[in-house]
């Protein structure tokens, strides 16, 4: 079972992430939404999904539509810049702020 307060503390909006398995493993994006209570993020530009529609009042020319479909959490780590990959964080105490960091290098993982 996911714990929703340990989700909640993983990963935000505006992250950049890497996605570390599945279909769509290697790619990279930043976070449009994050659903804590499905446990699922949605990532720019990652596992983009192809829907056929039918002209309507919003989309009076119908044809396809490209959007993206949520990963899970556990498919996804926060990018770390100097390593430039994917990386399990930690955190640190900057001040009184409690930042996330890279297990590897120590670089502050905010945007
Ligand atoms: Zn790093």
């Amino acid at each position: 079972m996911m714990n929703a307060e340990r989700v909640k503390s993983k990963i935000r909006k505006n992250d950049l992430v890497q996605v570390i398995s599945g279909r769509e493993k290697g790619k990279s994006g930043k976070v449009l939404g994050v659903n804590t209570k499905t446990g699922r993020i949605t990532v720019e530009k990652v596992n983009m999904v192809k829907r056929h529609t039918k002209p309507s009042q919003a989309n009076p020319q119908g044809g396809i539509l490209e959007r993206e479909l949520p990963l899970a959490y556990s498919n996804v780590l926060l990018m770390c810049a100097k390593c430039s990959r994917g990386v399990r964080h930690g955190h640190k105490m900057v001040g009184d702020k409690k930042i996330r960091v890279c297990k590897k290098c120590d670089t502050s993982l905010e945007a």
